[in-house]
């Protein structure tokens, strides 16, 4: 029974932690936005009338002064008119009123019913042009009056001609958002009078009047006199609430997706990462047991050769001949599987250092045969070597790869099973390049382990390569080295039917 390797629980395990570290604030963060957005309309409100709370405070001065600094003045026979120092008239043509004797004269009934508090009080009035606000009955008036005698005489100010004065005196108290000022009365409070039912009537009124109407952003009850009015901001166009609630929502919206799509990459990335970590560490757990395993193999025949002719036992000088080769055969294995691994600690830290020189394709090939032969001396193959003739000169380091083709015809030669073997080395050009090729008629590699054949420690799990003495470095080894020398490393291959592997090398630049 196999069990999973511990590396890779202890990958699982980090990757959940992860995921739990990553997920749970993100999730919360999210829930905190949505709570915020639904929040939001409240909170931009807010922001808004804050920015406004200035202006209608600026505004609620001014206004009293400028009225304060009216005049009223007759015009015809009839008609009064009420005039600022700069001569703009604030009244209403239709509301000339005078009181005299208890009584009020004017031509507008709802001027007149609005008047009716004021004639107890007339005797009271200031004899200087005085501008205030009357109530009844949920209506308001504001009107300029004066007393002269026992006559008072006045005029109802126009809304019209009001906002117009606000907006003057608003003007350069420029806003981000499109708004008007105007004075509206002060919504009559019903609601300590009567009981539940009308509070909840007028409640109702003042929501449909809210609906209807474009909504108040900010307001501010003017003072005494003027206390039944109130300076009040409204939107000109849209509603800057709605638009910049709507802009907050699209903004979050974008962010929001953003975050996550890079959480999502983030987390892909990192689970990655962690998971060729944990199969590199895997594999380099393997290939220490390996080469010690590997070590172990020549170092005991050695041994056991040694005693051998230590103790006399061999007699005949043939014999004796005989262990000696394979005492060399086996230093030399030695000897070549610590050059691998030595090799392979120069190249991953970066002191490995090439010698390049320009030479004729036939150096490498020679270099890399002759060294074959040597050490496949009297095993029974076909190996043919083909060099086109006119071959262009290339620039590399001859030791290093020719040691990368010797590679080739090694692993040619351990995965083609013991007979019938076939191994064709070709050298030819391509274009920019010579290739060096090497096919095989051996086991042959599966499409899912041929791009990983290159990778450092891999070895293909089967029977023949259980039994292979080997590292999983040499195709790593000949990569870097193909690679350093701006060249390529192909396979071509398919199970059971052999494997083709290519050295692609620049040709020189002469
Ligand atoms: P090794 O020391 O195991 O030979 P390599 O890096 O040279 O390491 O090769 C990696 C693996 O690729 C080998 O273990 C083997 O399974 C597979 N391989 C390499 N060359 C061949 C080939 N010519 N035919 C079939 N399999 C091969």
């Amino acid at each position: 029974m196999s069990r999973p390797a511990p590396v890779i629980l202890s990958f699982r395990r980090t990757f959940a932690l992860l995921i739990l570290l990553v997920v749970l604030p993100s999730a919360g963060l999210s829930g905190f936005g949505v709570v915020a957005i639904i929040n939001e309309r409240a909170a931009v409100e807010k922001r808004l009338e804050a920015a406004w709370r200035g202006t209608l405070a600026d505004l609620s001065a001014e206004v009293p002064r400028a009225l304060g600094s009216g005049r009223l003045e007759r015009v015809g026979t009839e008609r009064l008119a009420f005039l600022l120092p700069d001569d703009q008239e604030l009244s209403d043509p239709d509301g000339t009123f005078h009181v005299e004797n208890g009584l009020v004269r004017t031509k507008d009934p709802q001027l007149a019913e609005a008047l009716a508090a004021l004639v107890p009080e007339a005797a009271s009035l200031p004899t200087v042009p005085t501008v205030f606000s009357l109530a009844t009955n949920g209506r308001a008036v504001m009107v300029a009056a004066e007393r002269q005698g026992a006559t008072v005489r006045g005029v109802r100010l126009s809304g019209v001609a009001l906002d117009g004065l606000l907006s003057d005196k608003a003007q350069g108290r420029a806003t981000s958002e499109p708004v008007r000022f105007t004075l509206l009365p002060v919504p009559r409070d019903t609601s300590s009078e009567g009981g539940i039912v009308n509070r909840l009537m007028s409640e109702v009124a003042q929501a449909r009047q809210n609906a209807l109407g474009p909504p108040v952003l900010a307001e501010r009850v003017l003072s005494a006199p003027l206390q039944d009015f109130r300076l009040v901001v409204l939107p000109t166009g849209e509603d800057p609430v709605a638009s910049a609630s709507t802009r907050n929502r699209a903004v979050y919206g974008v962010l929001l997706g953003l975050f996550y799509l890079t959480l999502t990459f983030g987390v892909g990335y990192t689970a990655r990462v962690l998971y060729r970590e944990a199969r590199l560490s895997r594999m380099k757990t393997d290939f220490v047991s390996l080469v010690s395993h590997e070590l172990r193999t020549p170092l005991t025949s050695i041994r056991m050769f040694i005693e051998t002719l230590a103790l006399g036992r061999l007699k005949d000088p043939a014999q004796q001949q005989e262990v000696l080769n394979l005492l060399t055969k086996e230093t030399e294995r030695l000897s070549d599987l610590i050059e691998r691994v030595l090799d392979w600690a120069r190249i991953e830290s970066g002191r490995k250092v090439y010698q390049r020189e320009s030479l004729p394709v036939t150096d490498v090939v020679d270099a890399a045969v002759a060294a074959f032969r040597t050490q496949r001396h009297g095993d029974g193959m076909e190996f043919t070597v083909k060099v086109e003739d006119g071959l262009p000169h290339v620039e590399v380091d001859r030791v290093a790869v020719a040691g990368a083709l010797l590679n080739l015809l090694q692993n040619a030669y351990k995965y083609s099973g013991p007979t019938h073997r076939r191994i064709a080395l070709r050298a030819q050009r391509d274009g920019g390049y010579v290739n060096l090729s090497v096919e095989d008629n051996g086991v042959g590699i599966a499409r899912k382990d041929r791009k990983r054949i290159f990778e450092r420690f891999y070895r293909v799990d089967n029977l023949l390569t259980r039994k292979t003495e080997g590292s999983g470095l040499g195709l790593a080894i000949s990569k870097r080295i193909v690679d350093a020398h701006g060249g390529r490393i192909t396979v071509k291959s398919e199970p059971g039917q052999g494997s083709c592997f290519t050295l692609q090398l620049p040709v020189g630049r002469a």
